[in-house]
Order: structure tokens, then C-alpha cells, then sequence
């Protein structure tokens, strides 16, 4: 049995690893353990043609996951996996020890670890956070839950020899399951509201997973967090090692704000740090963003030149209320990112009035939609709902919103187009997930995209 408590006394060449999943994180987590000698078995539900190319020359299985699993002294688990599944429950009842992939990868790395999570914002967060390392000189991986898997990063830490990188993490609630040893420099939580509750039996259970960040920070580290957020606010106040970020209070916030910038030191004699103006980053919800950046790259050691730069040369991320264009004085947004009722409606706050909303797509889980008529109220003018969430929205905001249903998600664009006069603003901020027409949001936003360029070509 290996011993959890003494990683670095682990004999690799003599370790069997299960991996569950064969996603991108497990085929790197695969690799990182081959590089290191252990013996890798790679299980996986699906047994699609890709899947198998991606596995390669791994031992595996496909199409089930059967008892080979057990064979095994430690097991990988990617993030996307259920923990009900009855060979999870197998591995439990017969000891054999369960970490993630993220856990697993920083065994292998002692470069510092900037890691944030929360519910809505972390991938404009951590890509401001990733530039503003950058720009300070540094050799910043960004990893996890977007672009390049945290292990992936660590074994080309290893191959490159590179002993001075930073490891900018995004992580997900599912990624934060199973950590042990795993402890960030500085670790940021921006928000907790509702989301895959089809996983999380309710809001507290999905929130004890991401703030258990919070208890993972090195001894010398220091956790940033939203003092806005009720939620963080009142399970985190007395953290020792904690620096808070506001849209609302400048009390204990190193950068602090008024009616038009940010800065930091004394009200009567400011250091500005930038105006809102030299942003491109809209609404309240990115200025929050930036905050929480601008506080974690502060509390590690960047410099505030470096911060400055990045915040006034950053580019809003696409399918994070993206500005796409104008026809017929018409303004068309693509926030298909936006798959819950919290980010659509930092969305549809971002703007004053005229709004033509597209909702809908594939419910997340039993969605009020009704939380979204104070926002909307005096901001939207109609609604589009589409796809199989549709009727759904359809029922419950008609009535207090003129609202048209589509079966199809380009009908939908069309119909909003339709419904548009000189002066609206389309949209698309649709609060559940794509799934039910495309295979992932960027899909979804893409097709925004598409459809607006054949408009705009057409005129
Ligand atoms: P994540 O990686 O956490 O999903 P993104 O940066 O991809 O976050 O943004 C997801 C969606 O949430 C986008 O639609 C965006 O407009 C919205 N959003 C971004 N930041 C925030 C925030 N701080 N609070 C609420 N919603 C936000």
C-alpha cells in the first residue's frame, strides 16, 4: 500500500496507477506518471474512435470499466466523472487510495501554484492573472480546467529543466475533489452561486467543495476572496492569511475603488492603478474579475506596472460577453459562456436598456428563471427562448416579458434579428448549457458568430 503521507518516498517504477477517463487531463495525467516510471492502466466508458486514437500506446480499456481497475496501488480520477459510479464506490470499499488529476500532478512540481476558483469569471480571471505573471517577466504555465491540463504543464516543467516557472491554475468544483496535499501559494475564490446542482445534491454541498480551497493554502501563502459574496464572506472572514477583494467596500481591500477607478493607498492621495475607461472588459462583473486578478498577482509579488499593463492591453475573452458587431445600429453580444442564472445576469447588467435577450438551450437542473425579472425589468424588451429549455422560460417569464419561442437556436438568432430596431442591443446570454444542440458552449458561440457574418454580409 503506498503511503499518501510520504509522497516523495514513493518508488514510481514500482507504482501500478488506475486511470479513470481518458479525457485530456487523464491521457497527460498518463504521461506524467509513464515519464516518472509507474505503470499506467487507462479505463474509459466511451469507445469512440478519437478516444482510442488519444490513448494510444497507454494499457487499456474501452466501452466499461471493468476490475482491471482494481488492479491497482493509486487511482486517478478525472474531473468529469460522477463519484456514484460503482467502480469509484469499488476502489473506496477495497482502500486502494483516490486522488485527481490536479492533486496527482503537484507531487511532481515545486514551482509556485496561483490557483482561483469560483462560479462565474475564473477564465477571464486566471487569463488576466496568467498575463499579468507574464508581463512581469516570469515563466507563467496556465493550466487545469482551461487550456493545457495542470499535469501536461508539470511534465514539460520537467522535460524543459525549468526551475523558476509559476503554475496559474483554474479550477473547477470537480477538480477540487479529491485533493490532499495540494497547496497553492496563493488560492482566490471569486463567487459561489448555483450551478451543477445535476451533480451537487444542493448549493451547500457544491460550496464545501470550492471553498475547500481555502483550507489548502501554503503556510506562507494568502487567500484572496469576494468580500461580496455572501457565501465567502461569512465562511471565511476569520482565515488568518487573507487579503479581500470589493465592488462595494474599500475596508481591508489592498486596491480599492470609486465611481471611476481603482487604485490603491490613500483616498486623499491616490495611486491609480488604472480608470475604467482604459478597460475593455464591460460591466461590473469583469471589474470584479480584474480585482480579483489585480489581488492575487499583488499578494504573490508582481508588479504593479506589470498589473497596470495587462489590465489596460487585455481583450475580452470570446464567448464572455463578447462584442461581435453592429448591423442596422444594432449591437450584437455573445455571451454563450454565460450557462447559469449568476452569469446571465452579471451579463444582462452589463447593459442599460433595449435588450433583446436570447435564453435558453439545455437546463441545468430545475433553473428559476424567474431570479432573472428584477434584472430584466426596464432593461429587456423581449425575449427569444429556444431549444429544448425553451417552452420552459417560455412558461415562466411570459406574462411579465413579451417572449417568442424556437425550437432552433439559428431561428432564435433570426427571430431576435427580426424583432430589432435601430439602437437594441441582441444578446446571447442564455443561462443553461449548450448541450442540447451543440457539443459545448464555444460551438454554440461560434454559430453566433456565423450567423451574425451572413447577416452582416447579406447587407
Ligand atoms: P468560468 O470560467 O468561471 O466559467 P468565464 O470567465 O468563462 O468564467 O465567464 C463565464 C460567464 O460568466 C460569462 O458569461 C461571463 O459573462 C460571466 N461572468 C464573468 N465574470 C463573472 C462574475 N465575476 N460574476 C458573474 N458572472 C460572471
Amino acid at each position: 500500500m503506498i503511503d499518501l503521507n510520504n509522497i516523495s518516498q514513493i518508488n514510481w517504477a514500482n507504482t501500478r496507477i488506475s486511470i479513470l477517463g481518458a479525457g485530456k487531463s487523464g491521457i497527460a495525467a498518463g504521461a506524467l506518471g509513464a515519464h516518472v516510471g509507474a505503470d499506467i492502466f487507462i479505463s474509459e466508458r466511451n469507445d469512440s474512435p478519437e478516444i482510442i486514437e488519444n490513448i494510444g500506446n497507454f494499457k487499456h480499456e474501452v466501452g466499461g470499466h471493468s476490475n482491471s481497475v482494481l488492479d491497482a496501488d493509486i487511482l486517478i480520477k478525472s474531473p468529469g466523472i460522477p463519484n456514484d459510479v460503482p467502480i469509484i464506490k469499488e476502489c473506496e470499499n477495497q482502500g486502494i487510495p483516490i486522488v485527481s488529476e490536479i492533486e496527482f500532478a503537484s507531487w511532481f512540481t515545486s514551482s509556485p501554484i496561483l490557483a482561483l476558483t469560483g462560479s462565474n469569471g475564473k477564465t477571464t480571471t486566471v487569463n488576466l492573472l496568467h498575463e499579468m505573471c507574464i508581463s512581469d517577466g516570469r515563466t507563467s504555465l496556465l493550466g487545469g480546467n482551461v487550456g493545457m491540463p495542470f499535469s501536461e504543464n508539470v511534465l514539460w516543467e520537467i522535460k524543459s529543466d525549468i526551475k523558476t516557472s509559476i503554475h496559474v491554475l483554474e479550477l473547477s468544483s470537480f477538480q477540487l475533489e479529491h485533493i490532499i496535499s495540494f497547496s497553492p501559494t496563493i488560492a482566490g475564490i471569486l463567487n459561489i452561486s448555483a450551478d451543477h446542482l445535476d451533480r451537487y445534491a444542493d448549493i451547500n454541498a457544491y460550496a464545501t467543495e470550492k471553498l475547500k480551497l481555502a483550507d489548502h493554502i501554503q503556510e506562507s501563502g494568502w487567500l484572496v476572496y469576494n468580500a461580496d459574496d455572501p457565501i465567502l464572506a461569512e465562511s471565511l472572514m476569520n482565515t488568518t492569511r487573507s487579503v479581500v477583494f470589493s465592488l462595494k467596500q474599500n475596508e481591508k481591500c489592498h486596491f480599492k475603488l470609486n465611481a471611476t477607478k481603482v487604485f490603491s493607498g490613500d483616498v486623499d492621495n491616490p495611486d491609480i492603478l488604472f480608470n475604467f475607461e482604459d478597460t475593455k472588459l464591460k460591466g461590473f462583473h469583469n471589474l470584479q474579475n480584474i480585482l480579483a486578478a489585480a489581488t492575487m498577482a499583488h499578494s504573490f509579488g508582481i508588479s504593479r506596472e506589470a498589473i497596470h499593463n495587462t489590465i489596460i492591453n487585455f481583450t475580452p475573452i470570446p464567448h464572455r460577453l463578447e462584442w461581435v458587431g453592429n448591423i442596422n445600429n444594432v449591437d450584437y453580444f455573445n455571451d454563450s459562456k454565460a450557462t447559469n442564472i449568476a452569469a446571465a445576469t452579471a451579463a444582462i447588467e452589463s447593459f442599460d436598456d433595449d435588450l433583446i435577450l436570447i435564453l435558453g438551450g439545455q437546463d441545468k437542473g430545475l433553473t428559476d428563471f424567474k431570479q432573472l425579472i428584477p434584472i430584466m425589468e426596464n432593461r429587456v424588451k423581449s425575449i427569444i427562448a429556444y431549444g429544448d429549455a425553451g417552452l420552459e422560460i417560455k412558461n415562466q417569464l411570459d406574462g411579465d416579458f413579451m417572449v417568442a419561442f424556437s425550437e432552433d437556436f439559428e431561428d432564435a438568432f433570426l427571430s431576435a434579428n427580426n424583432n430589432s430596431t435601430p439602437g437594441d442591443t441582441v444578446l446571447l446570454s442564455p443561462a443553461c448549457a449548450s448541450f442540447d444542440q451543440f457539443s459545448n458552449y464555444e460551438e454554440r458561440g461560434n454559430k453566433f458568430v456565423e450567423i451574425f457574418t451572413k447577416l452582416e454580409l447579406g447587407n
